[in-house]
Parts: C-alpha cells; sequence; structure tokens
C-alpha cells in the first residue's frame, strides 16, 4: 500500500518527502498542486521534476472518497454522501449564503456520545474517520463546487465540524485536517471561520486551545445536570460546571472573543421559560469569571426513532426573548436542506441502527420525559 498525501498536512507531508531525499519547498509545492489545484495525477504537477514525478508515483497516491450520491436542495444546499467502507457511510453538506459558502463535515463514522435528540447518535458509533477521510470531504467539495459554479477562486470559506460525529472524540486525526484548512498552502481558511462543535469533551477543549485553536461551538441543550445527563450522556463525565470552566479556559487562545453555545429546542423537555432563566442564571454566574458566550437555538429536526418533537417558533421565541432581555446575543438557526433531509441531526438517518442503541434509547426514554407529553414524529419538517 502507499501513502495517501490527503492523510498529511504539510509537515507531514514534508516528512514524506524527507524520506524520498526532497526538501521542504518541494513537499510545500506537492501540497498546492493537491489542495489549492485539486489535481491527484502526479504527472499533470507539471512544476516538479520528472525524477520526483517518478518516485511519487511508486510510493503514494492521492485518494479522495468514493461518493455514493449526492443531492440538490431546492434552496442551494447540497448533501453528498460518501461510502467510507465496511457498509459505513457519511455525510457532507454545503451550505450557500450570499457573503459565504459553509461545509459541514463529518469526523466519525456514527458517534459513540449517544445523544437522544440526534440521528447520528442513534447510529451507534462505527469508527473514526482519518484525517485523509476528513479533509477529502472539503477536498472534493470545492474542487467539485467550482467547477460546478464556473467560478476560479474559492467556494468554501468556512468549514463547521458538525457532521457526524464528536470531533473531540476523534482528536489525534481532526487535528492535522485542521492544519490543512489553515494552511495558506492549503486551504488559507481563518481560524474564526473554522468551527468545532463538541458535546462537551472537557480535556481535548484544553488541548485544541494548546494546538490550534479555532471557533469553538459547545452543544449544551440543557441548564441542568439532571436533564443534560439524559439528552448528552457525556455529561455525567464532565459536567456542566466543569465544561463551562474548560470554555472560560479556552476563551483566552480562541480566535473570537465569545463561546457559541447550541441548544436544540425540543417541545416540552428543554423549552419552557423557567429553562431559559435557569440558562440565565447559569451564564452569568459563569461570566462573573469571565465566560463571554452567545446562543444559537436549534429548532429540533426530527426523526421517527427519536420519539421527540420540535418545539414550535412562538415557544422558541419566547425562549430567546428572556436570553436576549438577560442581555445575551442569541440567534435562531435557519433550518436549510430540509427537503434533503440535510439538517442538523438528520445525517444519515437513513443508514440503520447496528448497535441496537435505538433499543436501549427507548426504554430509557420514559425516564427521560417523566410525565412530559411524547409525540412520535412522522417524517421529516413537522
Ligand atoms: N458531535 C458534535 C458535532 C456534531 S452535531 C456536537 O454534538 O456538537 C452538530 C450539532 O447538531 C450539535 O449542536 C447537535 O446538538 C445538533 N443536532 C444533533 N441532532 C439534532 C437534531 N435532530 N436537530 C437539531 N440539531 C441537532
Ligand atoms: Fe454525537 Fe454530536 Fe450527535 Fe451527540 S449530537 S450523538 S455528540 S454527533
Amino acid at each position: 500500500m502507499t501513502a495517501n498525501l490527503l492523510d498529511y498536512d504539510l509537515d507531514g507531508l514534508a516528512a514524506f518527502c524527507g524520506q524520498l531525499g526532497e526538501k521542504r519547498f518541494r513537499a510545500t509545492q506537492l501540497f498546492r498542486w493537491i489542495h489549492q489545484k485539486g489535481i491527484a495525477d502526479f504527472a499533470q504537477m507539471t512544476d516538479l521534476a520528472k525524477s520526483l514525478r517518478d518516485k511519487l508515483a511508486g510510493s503514494a497516491h492521492v485518494a479522495g472518497l468514493k461518493v455514493l450520491s449526492r443531492h440538490d436542495s431546492t434552496d442551494g444546499t447540497i448533501k453528498w454522501l460518501f461510502d467510507v467502507g465496511a457498509g459505513d457511510v457519511i455525510e457532507t453538506v454545503f451550505i450557500p449564503e450570499t457573503d459565504r459558502g459553509t461545509l459541514c463535515i463529518s469526523s466519525q463514522a456514527g458517534c459513540a456520545v449517544g445523544c437522544r435528540f440526534c440521528s447520528t447518535g442513534h447510529q451507534g458509533f462505527s469508527r473514526n474517520l482519518t484525517t485523509g477521510e476528513i479533509i477529502s470531504q472539503l477536498w472534493f467539495a470545492e474542487h467539485f463546487l467550482r467547477q460546478h459554479l464556473g467560478r476560479d477562486e474559492r467556494v468554501i470559506s468556512n468549514v463547521v465540524m458538525m457532521g457526524m460525529g464528536e470531533p473531540l472524540q476523534n482528536y489525534s486525526q481532526l487535528l492535522p485536517a485542521l492544519r490543512v484548512m489553515l494552511d495558506d498552502h492549503g486551504y488559507g481558511l481563518s481560524r474564526r471561520r473554522v468551527t468545532v462543535s463538541t458535546s462537551g469533551v472537557v480535556p481535548m477543549i484544553d488541548r485544541l486551545a494548546a494546538d490550534c485553536p479555532v471557533a469553538l461551538a459547545v452543544s449544551l441543550h440543557a441548564p441542568e445536570d439532571g436533564l443534560r445527563d439524559n439528552l448528552v450522556p457525556l455529561n455525567k463525565k464532565y459536567p456542566i460546571a466543569e465544561l463551562l470552566e474548560a470554555c472560560t479556559r479556552y476563551q483566552s487562545s480562541a480566535p473570537r472573543d465569545f463561546i457559541t453555545f447550541e441548544y436544540c429546542m425540543l417541545d416540552g423537555v428543554n423549552d419552557q421559560p423557567g429553562h431559559a432563566r435557569q440558562l440565565v442564571a447559569l451564564v452569568q454566574g459563569h461570566a462573573a469569571h469571565g465566560l463571554s458566550c452567545k446562543f444559537n437555538l436549534i429548532p429540533f429536526n426530527p426523526f421517527p426513532a427519536s420519539g421527540l418533537k420540535r418545539s414550535d417558533m412562538p415557544q422558541v421565541a419566547a425562549f430567546a426573548k428572556i436570553l436576549m432581555d438577560a442581555g445575551i446575543v442569541t440567534t435562531v438557526r435557519k433550518t436549510r436542506g430540509d427537503d434533503i433531509d440535510a439538517a442538523c441531526g438528520q445525517l444519515a438517518g437513513d443508514v440503520q441502527d447496528r448497535t441496537g442503541v435505538d433499543q436501549r434509547m427507548a426504554a430509557q426514554r420514559q425516564g427521560m420525559l417523566g410525565g412530559i407529553k411524547v409525540v412520535v414524529a412522522k417524517g421529516m419538517g413537522t
């Protein structure tokens, strides 16, 4: 097996080229061919010496992911399904807006965290993606879109690690991929425009701050530990107070001066005015120690196995108002790509549950919802 050069950041590629007896500037040229021009065939890399191209042909290759399908939404959102082998499928979503193009990237096939409201969580964990598989999503999408849209310049300006998987539970493979995104010889994305979203892997938040500070989004979803334990099981290991302390520490190296808290609005579960008031108290308590944050309320995207329902818009608006009246910047996420099941938490919703997580969750659901109304959502967009 020859090396797949998509697995390397620039330092890794320089080390690989070093083994071939080549200087670092050759690695830089090669890196630019691959990431900036989207070229996989060494023969086309015309400013590399023929001898180097021959060496590369014998020891390396550039292989992206196998595209299973592409779905185009009426709102311009595009979703790809990639085959990563052994029956595992991952998804990548491009979301165009007037002033930017955002790519939502997956970090794992499945996810071990098992959040109640997330279809990836219901699927269970299959495996970590490699650096090459993570960066291939950007490599493929960027160069596909340039061709598709007939553009010479960059199309993707923002990356969010909000696809399938918990990026901070695949840290060793994530880190080189982030470096390729940020590298001026790679995609040259600004640190402020690359966002890692996490359900709260506290020690890895500190590692990210030290190794590669990018924008941080934290999936909070509940104002107190009892409810969060149930919605985001990782909370039992890293409870809210520890998580918010990690967020506060992160800010000293973060490229943005606030942390974004994501909060999935679940009807009758975490969307009551009392929950909003608890959040205000929580955040204000930590603000005294230096935490600065904003909230992004995500209307829940239902899928049948969740047994949960989206809060209605007046409920979301009332919740947002309580936060905003307390001076907390709050936005409500627009749902994009609904018609192609590309919205948050809908990714690979049709991939079967291979680990029995759904049954375990159904058994626990009664405990979580207590006496609260349970509505089984039928289909999307309800
Ligand atoms: N594992 C990471 C990143 C992937 S999930 C994390 O949990 O942060 C990206 C975002 O989508 C998270 O904020 C998550 O809570 C949210 N999400 C998951 N399922 C959802 C659903 N069904 N509806 C709305 N948002 C959902
Ligand atoms: Fe995993 Fe994030 Fe889904 Fe939770 S919300 S199961 S952490 S992908």
